[in-house]
């Protein structure tokens, strides 16, 4: 998609921390951190968010969650972590290309996920 914030950053047209980068698949550091480690893992393939997802594109979606494990590993969180993804207006989404947030480095507690 031509007009989507995440399609550029995955296609290097706006810089971001790359963690990770393959032909699938792209982590980098959320720019707003809301934990001492958060990045964000996205499909290169414009997936508008979880609703838009179908049995012709979850390949992309398990791709995501490989990297999720591997670059948690690389960024230390062997005390564990957790995986957001905001889904539409009332999930909060407000950038529609579907990304997982990765969360940890300390201890999140039981709310709110
Ligand atoms: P959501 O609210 O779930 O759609 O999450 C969007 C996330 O993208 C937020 O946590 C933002 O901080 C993050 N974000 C927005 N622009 C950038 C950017 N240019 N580089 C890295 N993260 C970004
Ligand atoms: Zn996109």
């Amino acid at each position: 998609m031509s007009d989507c914030l995440f399609c550029k950053i995955a296609a290097g047209e706006i810089p971001s921390t790359c963690l990770y980068d393959d032909e699938n698949v792209y982590a980098f550091r959320d720019i707003n951190p809301q934990a001492p480690v958060h990045f964000l893992v996205i499909p290169k393939q414009h997936i508008d968010s979880v609703a838009a997802v179908s049995a012709e594109n979850s390949a992309a979606v398990a791709r995501c969650f490989e990297v999720i494990a591997k670059v948690a590993e690389q960024e230390g969180l062997e005390n564990g972590y957790r995986v957001i993804s905001n889904c539409g207006a009332d999930g909060g989404q407000t950038v529609h290309h579907l990304h997982f947030h990765v969360l940890g480095g300390k201890p999140l507690g039981e709310k709110i996920l």
